[in-house]
């Protein structure tokens, strides 16, 4: 098995300690030259059952100048194109703006998106369904998982799982 996962979500949510833990836990590449002009591999994760090559989507978030809306629809693009999507939410932080952008930019994807809410460690476990409520309809998520990427709780977990459907 072998898939193409990008990972979304506002800046400092987590996505590249994630990723740090992903990668520097196991044997795998690490890269941070630009492969093609749409996007970036960030690392390649191989395993004994399954291959999976995480991707940067740097056109998702909120453009800050006007070359923004051309790099919107090449991100848009590339969702369409990839294997699943981990759109990475701070389980600290309340839904925001930049969530919302991206939510609706999501609308238009074609593509399994599983919401990762990052950071459990810094909440108490109560906390967690009334978060899970509140993204829960803002788009028909293939499933939630929650994470701590830093302490790595729950991350073998989300890998076994995104595997799974590939
Ligand atoms: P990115 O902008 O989405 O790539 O976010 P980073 O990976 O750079 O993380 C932003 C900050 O959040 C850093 O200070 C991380 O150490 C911290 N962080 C990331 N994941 C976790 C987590 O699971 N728990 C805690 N407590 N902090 C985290
Ligand atoms: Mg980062």
């Amino acid at each position: 098995k072998s898939g193409f996962i990008a990972i979304i979500g506002r800046p400092n949510v987590g996505k590249s300690t994630f990723m740090n833990k992903v990668i520097g836990q196991k044997i795998a590449i690490m890269s941070d030259k630009p492969q093609t002009t749409r996007n970036k591999i960030q690392g390649v994760l191989t395993e004994k059952d399954a291959q999976l090559v995480f991707i940067d989507t740097p056109g998702i978030h909120k453009p800050k100048h006007r070359l923004g809306d051309f790099m919107v629809k090449i991100a848009e693009n590339t969702l369409n194109e990839v294997d699943a999507i981990l759109f990475m939410i701070n389980a600290k932080e309340g839904y925001g703006k930049g969530d919302q952008y991206i939510l609706d930019r999501l609308q238009e994807v074609k593509r399994p998106v599983y919401l990762i809410i990052n950071k459990i460690d810094l909440i108490h476990p109560d906390e967690l369904f009334p978060l899970i409520e509140k993204y829960k309809d803002k788009h028909s998520f293939e499933e939630v998982i929650p994470i701590s990427a830093l302490e790595g709780n729950n991350v073998n977990h989300l890998l076994d799982v995104v595997k799974k459907k590939l």
